[in-house]
């Protein structure tokens, strides 16, 4: 992969990639959307069916809960924060991305990383904490805590898919990792 300038220019090398055989399936390459400059970073797991259609990360419910925890918890919407996934093509049947598409995938979330430069990265759900956090622990264990990786915080949380199944704790749960995210951004009140 060539080292691109901007993230327009990693979009466009992103949007004919054939690095994995996910690239035969998708409608789109989902590359991730927001401020090119933000703080506040989310990864989630795959795009869905919805985000393969429309192109854009987290626009199905899951996406819907989403915007709505982060308006309420962090008095921002989707265009203050930046949010991509850890694969940008959709599996088949929204089957578990597969160590060697994620591998695959992987230089195109950390060139994210380092031209955007947030401050504090949230990960929702297990893809994204184990790869990020580079740990075989699952989220349970590892929420409730923020870590620095270097050049940023690492809050982990749920994937908004989690709260809808479960509602209840693991809603209340998500809502105090944001709260973490806003403290550590410095916006909290
Ligand atoms: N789930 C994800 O992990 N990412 C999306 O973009 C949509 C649903």
């Amino acid at each position: 992969m060539a080292p691109a300038n901007d993230l327009a220019e990693l979009a466009r090398q992103a949007a004919v990639c054939v690095r994995c055989p996910l690239a035969d399936h998708r409608t789109q390459v989902v590359f991730g959307v927001g401020a090119p400059d933000a703080d506040l970073m989310f990864v989630g797991e795959a795009p869905g069916r919805d985000e393969d259609l429309q192109g854009e990360p987290f626009v199905g419910r899951s996406g819907q809960l989403l915007d709505r925890l982060m308006a309420e918890e962090l008095g921002i919407d989707r265009g203050r924060c930046y949010i991509a996934n850890v694969v940008k093509c959709r599996p088949p049947e929204n089957r578990d991305p597969r160590p060697d598409e994620i591998a695959s995938c992987r230089p195109y979330l950390s060139a994210q990383l380092e031209l955007i430069r947030p401050q504090v990265v949230v990960t929702l759900g297990n893809f994204a904490t184990k790869l990020l956090l580079q740990t075989d622990q699952g989220i349970t264990k590892v929420r409730g805590q923020a870590y620095p990786m270097g050049e940023f915080q690492l809050v982990p949380t749920y994937h908004p898919a989690a709260a809808l199944r479960s509602g209840g704790v693991v809603l209340a749960e998500m809502r105090a990792d944001l709260v973490r995210a806003k403290l550590l951004l410095g916006w909290g009140s």
